[in-house]
């Protein structure tokens, strides 16, 4: 990572000052939407930059790479993963992160659900949806994701506080539009059919932030646009 602390401080101020403009625009209260920085592939000093700027939470898309890195890092901050998890790192991930945003499959589930329990704590989550059906990225269809919310509700030790989505990578920005919009529906059905609350919608990056703060993201889960490109 080239960046140093001040232009961090600037790329994060930018940041806030360009999603409070949007929220500004669409009625939306800015507070509402988390800015969380993406750390995966940087060393250390980015998660403290981010808690030393007060962000609240910092995304890696590895369980080794954060393994790795955590004991590194001297911050208080809550450490999420955004990254497909396979099931035999599932123990470990329980053990490191503070919530797991990409549960995609009942399996997983079921393993999150054990090691959280074996470790006496209750896990916060969010379900993983392929909301643009892009057969390049994970996560679970909007048609079966009615059964992974079942399944994921009757695990006592896991607490499901929303959806995440990442957008197919389109230079046509209403690709990412429709897939953000279809999010907040499913989100809204399946809180009506559940008679469940799901508040966090995960959705919108560096590309894609704008669109996905119009259709309704409470967390940006932000990379480039603080450290700058990675290797
Ligand atoms: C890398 C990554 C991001 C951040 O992407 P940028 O374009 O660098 O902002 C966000 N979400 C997920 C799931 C990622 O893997």
């Amino acid at each position: 990572m080239n960046t140093d602390y001040a232009t961090f401080v600037r790329n994060a101020q930018a940041l806030e000052e360009r999603i409070a403009r949007i929220c500004a625009d669409c009625g939306r209260d800015p507070l509402e939407v988390q800015l969380m920085a993406v750390t995966k592939t940087h060393g250390a000093e980015a998660v403290d930059y981010a808690a030393r700027y007060g962000l609240k939470s910092i995304g890696e898309n590895r369980v080794q790479e954060a393994a790795t890195k955590k004991p590194e890092s001297t911050a208080t901050i809550r450490w999420e993963l955004i990254g497909h998890l396979q099931s035999n790192k599932a123990k470990l991930a329980v053990e490191i992160f503070d919530r797991i945003q990409s549960v995609d499959r009942a399996k997983l589930v079921r393993a999150l659900d054990r090691h959280a329990g074996e470790q006496n704590r209750v896990l916060p989550v969010l379900l993983q949806v392929n909301a643009g059906d892009d057969p390049a990225k994970f996560g679970v269809s909007c048609e079966d994701a009615p059964a992974l919310l079942e399944a994921a509700l009757e695990a006592s030790h896991l607490k499901v506080e929303g959806l995440m989505t990442i957008a197919p990578l389109d230079e046509d920005p209403t690709v990412a539009r429709s897939a953000f919009e279809r999010l907040r529906n499913l989100r809204d059905e399946l809180q009506e059919g559940f008679g469940v609350s799901l508040p966090e919608l995960s959705m919108g990056m560096t590309d894609d932030l704008e669109q996905a703060v119009r259709a309704g993201s409470t967390c940006v889960r932000v990379g480039t646009a603080l450290f700058g490109a990675r290797e």
